[in-house]
C-alpha cells in the first residue's frame, strides 16, 4: 500500500489496536504485547516484537505505517544539553522536535518539545514558525513518533506541546495523542508530566479544563494589555485579556493546576518596569507563574532580544509585587533550536 494511505500504528490508541486484532482472530494480549513492544521495550519495528508468531509480525508490517516520521537531519547544541530533529512525514512535509536535557539537583531530568502542527495560523510577528503560514495539522501519531524517538536514546520524563504549531487548534488529535502518551500498558506518561502550551484560544482552554486531566496549561502571554498583545498575538483581537483570563482561572479552579504564561521579552517591546508592573496587576490573585523567556532571534529584526539585566530587572519587579517569576534559560539558539525558532523548511532548502 502507499505510505500515505496505510494506517500508522502510532495513530492507533490501544482500544482501536485491539479492534483492528480483534479482526484478523487475535486475542486482546496481542495487541498489549505490541503496545508493550513498541512503546515498553522501545522496539523500532514489528520485527523486533520476538515474541510474537512470524505470521503475527508480518501482517502487522504488511497493513501498519512504522515509524510515520522519517528522520532527515539531528543536530545537538555545542553544549551538548539540547538537540533537535527534523523529520519527513508521510506525505513530504517537515516538521522539527527539541530534546531538551536537564541537570537536576537531585537527578538529571529529560524534556521534548513536540510540534502539533505543520506551521501554525496564528502569525505571532516575533516567530518564525508564524511568519511560515500554517499548512496542516498533524495526527496524534506523528506526534508521539516524535516522542519515541527521543525515547530510544534517552529516558524522557516531560513532554512539552511547545514546538511548531498552535496544540489547542488541533485539539482532538493532541488529546489523542496525551491519550496514548498516558496509556498504562504502552508509554505510562503521567499528565502532570505533560503541558501543552497555546497562544491563548479560552474557549479551548475550558474545553480542556472540563478534560478531567491533570495536564499542565502554558499560556504564551507577552503583554499585559489589549493594545500590546493585539500586536505581538494577534489571535488577542479575538479572545481579548479579559476572556483569556476568565479561562485561566476557570481551568485554575477546575483542575487545582496552577497555569503558567509565558512572556518573552524583546526590547523596547515589552521589557519595560510598566509592562511588569502591568503585568502583575493583570495576574493579581491568580494563583500562577510566569516563565520570562529573553527573546530569541527571529527573522523580525524589531523584534530583538532584551539583554540579561533587562530581563532580571523585570522578574525583580514581578517578584516585589508577589508574583512567582522565573527565567527560561535559553537553549539550543546555535542550532535555531530556542523558543519560536523551529520552521521545519526543508523542501524551502530542496529547491
Ligand atoms: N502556539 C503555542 C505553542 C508554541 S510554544 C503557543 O503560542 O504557546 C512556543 C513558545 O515560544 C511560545 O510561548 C511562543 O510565544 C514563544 N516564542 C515564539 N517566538 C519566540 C521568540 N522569538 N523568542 C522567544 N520566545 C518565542
Amino acid at each position: 500500500m502507499p505510505e500515505q494511505t496505510r494506517l500508522a500504528f502510532a495513530d492507533l490508541t490501544l482500544g482501536e489496536l485491539q479492534g483492528l486484532m480483534a479482526d484478523w482472530g487475535c486475542p486482546p494480549y496481542r495487541a498489549r504485547q505490541v503496545y508493550h513492544g513498541i512503546y515498553q521495550r522501545l522496539a523500532e519495528s514489528f520485527q523486533g516484537l520476538t515474541d510474537l508468531p512470524q505470521a503475527l509480525r508480518e501482517r502487522l508490517a504488511d497493513s501498519l505505517l512504522l515509524p510515520c516520521l522519517e528522520r532527515l537531519e539531528e543536530a545537538a547544541s555545542s553544549d551538548g544539553k539540547t538537540r533537535k530533529a527534523l523529520f519527513r512525514l508521510a506525505d513530504g512535509q517537515a516538521i522539527e522536535s527539541v530534546l531538551m536535557e536537564h541537570e537536576g539537583e537531585s537527578r538529571d531530568w529529560n524534556t521534548v518539545c513536540l510540534s502539533s502542527q505543520v506551521g501554525c495560523a496564528y502569525a505571532c510577528p516575533f516567530c518564525a514558525t508564524g511568519q511560515a503560514g500554517f499548512v496542516r495539522d498533524l495526527r496524534a501519531g506523528e506526534m508521539v513518533e516524535q516522542y519515541l524517538f527521543f525515547a530510544r536514546k534517552v529516558r524522557v520524563q516531560h513532554v512539552v506541546f511547545m514546538g511548531m504549531g498552535e496544540p489547542l487548534a488541533n485539539y482532538e488529535e493532541v488529546l489523542k495523542g496525551i491519550g496514548i502518551f498516558m496509556e498504562p500498558a504502552g508509554l505510562k506518561l503521567g499528565a502532570r508530566r505533560i503541558t501543552i502550551s497555546t497562544v491563548g484560544l479560552a474557549p479551548q482552554i475550558r474545553r480542556l479544563a472540563q478534560e478531567q486531566l491533570q495536564v499542565g496549561l502554558a499560556v504564551s502571554l507577552h503583554a499585559p494589555t489589549d493594545a500590546l498583545r493585539d500586536t505581538l498575538a494577534p489571535v488577542n483581537r479575538k479572545y481579548p485579556l479579559k476572556e483569556l483570563m476568565a479561562a485561566c482561572r476557570y481551568y485554575f479552579e477546575t483542575t487545582r493546576r496552577r497555569v503558567t504564561f509565558e512572556y518573552a521579552l524583546f526590547v523596547g517591546i515589552n521589557d519595560s518596569p510598566r509592562e511588569a508592573r502591568a503585568l502583575a496587576q493583570l495576574l493579581g490573585e491568580m494563583p500562577c507563574h510566569v516563565n520570562l523567556i529573553p527573546g530569541n532571534p527571529s527573522a523580525a529584526l524589531r523584534f530583538r532580544p532584551s539583554p540579561r539585566v533587562r530581563v532580571a530587572a523585570f522578574q525583580q519587579e514581578l517578584q516585589g509585587l508577589g508574583l512567582a517569576a522565573t527565567v527560561r534559560a535559553s537553549r539550543g539558539l546555535d542550532i535555531q533550536a530556542g523558543c519560536g525558532q523551529l520552521r521545519g523548511q526543508w523542501q524551502a532548502r530542496q529547491g
